[in-house]
């Protein structure tokens, strides 16, 4: 069902009217954690200002440490919600347990599958029975094969909307937080008809590394970007060091269109 041999045309995920694939690129931008309904809204609105497509916001997060922030777990999508009807931005969340998925379908708009539950194919089951767009991030350490199965399993439940997310995979270097792999965008543009969005954040896990990684994605075929934005990232809840604050964003946005018009 994911290969393009069967399904030539490229695949357009439409999330409330805005669609991933095809010509445009799609911009998500927020913090890592929903941190309260305050922190959100002002993101939500400058992000917006900068000209982002999309809000995110992790609600459920799965942190190395048990001992981490662990999410405002059904407040922080509600937070969310609220941060989408004030500013219209479609929002996307990490859903981590089945037991959540019925909130997810009801409030969010993209459901995310985190790189560590890439493989947990109950969750991918659960998932490709409903009809909700999928942002379906490649494992830590998976082959490109292992991420289009996964692609598979979502699919083969009955769900055609499947954005693969390219986020850094484990490598020997330690210099940034994963290696980002950019040839899996014209890989999976040739072996699949599915979009491809790349997260800059977690590959780098260093904000000063975050626009050449996203003009590279832009330049390389990616359908959008999904980035991490805190406007006051010294304080942040989680990945502070690699989150953007606002003009960040906004000038990074400026370069990447141009860059989208001469490809
Ligand atoms: C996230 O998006 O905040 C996240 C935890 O991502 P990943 O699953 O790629 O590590
Ligand atoms: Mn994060």
């Amino acid at each position: 069902l994911v290969n393009r041999k069967f399904h030539p045309e490229d695949t357009i995920v439409d999330v409330n009217g805005i669609k991933i694939g095809g010509k445009k690129l799609t911009m998500i931008a927020g913090p890592c954690s929903v941190e309260g309904k305050d922190q959100i809204l002002r993101i939500a609105k400058e992000v917006k200002k900068c000209g982002a497509d999309m809000l995110r916001g992790g609600a459920y997060k799965p942190r190395t440490s048990p001992y981490a922030f662990q999410g405002l777990g059904t407040q922080g999508i509600l937070d969310l919600c609220q941060a989408r009807k004030e500013t219209g931005l479609p929002i996307v969340s990490e859903l981590m347990a089945t037991e959540h998925l019925q909130e997810f379908v009801e409030n969010v708009d993209i459901i995310q599958i985190g790189a560590r539950n890439m493989q947990n194919f109950d969750l991918l089951k659960a998932v490709g029975k409903t009809k909700k767009p999928i942002l379906l991030k490649r494992g830590l350490a998976n082959t490109i094969n292992e991420w289009i199965m996964a692609a598979e399993y979502i699919m083969s439940e009955g769900n055609p909307n499947v954005i693969f997310c390219e986020r850094g995979i484990r490598t020997f270097e330690t210099m940034t937080r994963n290696t980002l792999d950019l040839a899996v965008i014209p890989i999976i543009k040739s072996k699949t008809h599915l979009p491809i969005i790349i997260d800059p954040s977690h590959a780098a896990g260093n904000w000063k590394l975050i626009e050449s990684l996203s003009l590279a994605s832009i330049a390389a075929g990616a359908d959008g970007l999904i980035i991490e934005v805190h406007d006051n990232p010294e304080c942040a809840w989680s990945d502070g060091d690699q989150s953007l604050k606002p003009e960040k964003y906004a000038s990074l946005i400026q370069k990447g269109k141009k860059i989208a018009q001469v490809i």
